[in-house]
């Protein structure tokens, strides 16, 4: 069987003196350590040729990072908004929009939930504390695996089906959240204080497969494991997906191998 391929989106950040494009190696240890292959998506890509990056793709992650651009779901923007992107945001949201016209599995992170919620139409909290009184602390200081809130699962719900339970505490790195939940997406997971920590499409649909968390399982190692080695469980469940749903499957490399020799 061959390795799927994974894209990642990737950043664009001044580090070490220089402006870099890349992305936390969290995330490609963990498609690595889920069995993919990642491949890292830069945003400089631009919108142009976001469809054109997923060629030979069987899947995608969308990642953490900045806030979205409120602009996107039709609201002023807020004094506690933090850094944006915007030709992120657009390279993201015109990449969503392909791998769903391709019905590529996608897998969102933090961010990713955030941006396929405002892709699909919903809205976000551009401030959590400020916006949603009595919430818990959804970005305390502190090391990103620290395991800081619960979240319960829907029993029914590809997220329960992918880590293997019903409730869990998970890592929180995020001011922003979902306000608006899309039309189109399930709400699956919340947190202790009710905000929305998993989304997917339902699996009774001809949506695609779709999953997406508001924490990081990326950074959040399984029990007794070291901090490399992520929680395998949803990366695992997005490689499954990703293999069921190839577009250039083992059998037509074969053939072309085939002709070849022929
Ligand atoms: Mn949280």
């Amino acid at each position: 069987m061959t390795i799927p391929r994974i894209g990642v989106t990737g950043v664009v950040r001044s580090w070490d003196g220089g402006e870099r494009t890349g992305v936390n190696a969290a995330y490609v240890r963990a498609v690595i350590a889920a069995g993919g292959l990642p491949i890292v998506l830069s945003p400089l890509v631009g919108v142009a040729y976001a469809a054109r990056s997923l060629d030979g793709l069987d899947g995608l992650v969308l990642t953490g990072g900045e806030d979205v651009d409120p602009s996107l779901y039709g609201t002023a923007p807020s004094p506690l908004l933090r850094t944006t992107d915007r030709a992120r945001d657009l390279f993201e949201l015109a990449a969503f929009a392909a791998a769903r016209a391709r019905a590529l599995p996608v897998l969102g992170i933090c961010r990713g939930i955030q941006l396929i919620n405002v892709g699909l139409g919903g809205t976000l909290y551009q401030d959590l504390a400020a916006e949603r009184p009595g919430a818990i602390t959804h970005d305390p200081d502190g090391p990103r695996d620290r395991r800081i809130h619960g979240v319960t699962l829907e029993p029914e719900s590809r997220t329960s089906h992918a880590l293997g339970t019903t409730a869990l505490q998970v890592n929180s790195l995020h001011h922003q959240g979902i306000r608006d939940l899309a039309p189109a997406l399930r709400a699956t997971g919340w947190a202790d204080d009710g905000l929305v920590e998993a989304v997917e499409l339902p699996a009774d649909t001809d949506e695609g497969w779709l999953l997406a968390v508001q924490w990081h399982p990326e950074e959040m190692p399984a029990a007794g494991e070291a901090r490399a080695t992520p929680e395998p469980g949803l990366f695992r469940a997005l490689v499954r997906a990703a293999q069921a749903s190839r577009r250039t499957p083992d059998s037509m490399d074969a053939e072309v191998a085939e002709r070849s020799v022929g």
